[in-house]
């Protein structure tokens, strides 16, 4: 349908661009080619057979060179072109056979506005308050979340910054979602916290600090794995960390190997014997806590429970990145020394079996709305296959983990598929790669689009709705 002679309309979202010859839409992902809707990148295949680099293969072309496509090749959703408005069946629907099985492989490109980015942050320093916003050129594109073991948790975008909130709002959450998921770098502030830089697979760069390691464990972990190799060398060691603080003499790791008191005292909120909470506030400084000199979280000590002039000693960090080694004086003051050649090893040994630090980025998406009208007929049957484990879903061939419960609530790693694998349309809402694959008779059984089922072969000499040509690519 044309509203001048020139331009023609794209129906691939509800934007519903009108593209002049020559030009793209708005989303850059359709164009106007010679009076036609065409997509702008080709359709992703995956084959093991496929070295390095890939190769194009035009589909339905006369002047094909007649280099066959692998006939492993797995059809992704990336480039293949969507449903919308979902009464149509999926752009392609593969027949395949695995290991003498009949299977179907239903590819799509799917709009989701209900989506969101879970990114983890391996670094013990205080990004900020959990709760607090998260902003992009000053707009609030998501929160701080929940902090795991040795990382700190951001969710991300969701349908209520990218559509509940200002126009700008969208648009920046829509931008920052699609830079984060195509594995670009994206500057995040955090209200009352740290400016960070987040890219997927990349160390995360803390007030302008790259990030070097991740916590080996807690510092009740620490002192549990490494108090052996203390033993004999020092006579206290203390790990701090803004969660658990870990005093080897009183540490039941210390007990089982008949380590004596020292007569130590730590300011904080014990827990159980040798794990203390809340030495400190969280912040940029020691174990993820804001103290830059661990003699602050001392309180006197007792020579009636084993203080002594010349005790020995060892502060150290989650991270081994920070430690002191201190030695009694007659008033029972701790007074700075040089760390003793034979407690540098343990300290190393800390570092050592620090991993390094990563963001890593996973995509949410619920896949639950009507493009399963695209691949069935009676859509809840897909929900139901997928949460029964008949059909598999992969976003861009990549491993999917799918929520148990109502819908198909997936997320996937994103540094798992091509690159380049996200797009956007600008209602706002990301645009991202699915495959459904499963036994034909259970596809049939489902009421799937049994007519437009073809063969890969077939898929080739036809083509798609949109697409002019396939990257046949190795697997990531
Ligand atoms: S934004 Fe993209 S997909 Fe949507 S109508 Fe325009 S060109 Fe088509």
């Amino acid at each position: 349908m044309t509203d001048t002679p020139e331009k023609i309309r794209c129906d691939a979202c509800p934007v519903m661009c009108y593209i002049a010859p020559g030009q793209t839409g708005a989303c850059d992902r359709y164009a106007n080619e010679a009076g036609r809707i065409v997509r702008t990148d080709p359709v992703v295949m995956l084959s093991h057979s496929v070295e390095a680099g890939g190769r194009i293969v035009p589909f339905a072309a006369r002047d094909w060179d007649g280099t066959p496509v692998p006939a492993d090749a797995f059809v992704t959703g990336i480039g293949s072109g969507t449903t919308y408005p979902d009464y149509k069946p999926a752009p392609f629907i593969v027949a395949s056979q695995v290991q003498g099985a009949d299977m179907v492989t239903v590819v799509t490109e799917a709009i989701f506005s209900y989506c969101g980015v879970k990114v983890k942050i391996d670094t013990d320093r205080f990004l900020g308050p959990e709760g607090a916003v998260v902003r992009v050129q000053g707009e609030p594109i998501g929160h701080v979340t929940t902090a795991e073991y040795g990382s700190q948790m951001l969710s991300l975008g969701g349908v209520h910054h990218l559509t509940g909130g200002t126009k700008a709002e969208g648009r920046v959450t829509c931008a920052a979602m699609l830079a984060l998921c195509n594995g670009e770098a994206v500057e995040l502030a955090i209200d009352g916290g740290s400016t960070l830089v987040v890219q997927a697979g990349q160390a995360p760069i803390v007030d302008g600090v790259r990030e070097r390691r991740m916590r080996v464990g807690c510092g009740s972990a620490t002192i549990g794995m490494f108090a052996v190799q203390w033993q004999g060398l020092v006579d206290e060691v203390v790990v701090v960390d803004d969660h658990i603080t870990g005093v080897v003499s009183e540490h039941q790791a210390g007990k089982v190997i008949g380590w004596p008191p020292s007569g130590i005292r730590i300011k904080g909120h014990r827990s159980t014997p040798g794990r203390y909470f809340k030495v400190s506030e969280p912040g940029q400084g020691w174990g993820g806590t804001r103290l830059t000199d661990p003699l602050e979280i001392l309180g006197d000590w007792n020579p009636k429970k084993g203080a002594r002039p010349g005790l020995r000693l060892l502060m150290v960090s989650t991270t081994g990145e920070q430690y002191a080694y201190y030695v009694l004086d007659d008033a029972l003051r701790p007074v700075p020394q040089d760390l003793p050649e034979s407690l540098k090893k343990s300290v190393e040994l800390i570092d050592e079996n620090c991993e390094p630090s990563l963001c890593t980025v996973l995509f949410v998406g619920g896949a639950g709305g009507s493009l399963r009208a695209g691949v069935a007929k009676n859509p809840v049957r897909l929900t139901q296959s997928v949460q029964g484990g008949v059909t598999r879903l992969t976003s861009g061939g990549a491993e999917t983990f799918v929520w148990p419960g109502g819908g198909i609530t997936f997320m996937v790693d994103v540094t798992r598929l091509p690159k380049g694998a996200f797009g956007y349309v600008p209602t706002p809402a990301l645009v991202a790669p699915l495959e459904f694959t499963l036994p034909r008779a259970d596809y049939l059984a489902m009421g799937g689009h049994a007519d437009s089922i073809r063969t890969l072969d077939q898929s080739m000499a036809e083509g798609g709705e949109y697409p002019t040509a396939a990257r046949v690519a190795p697997w990531p």
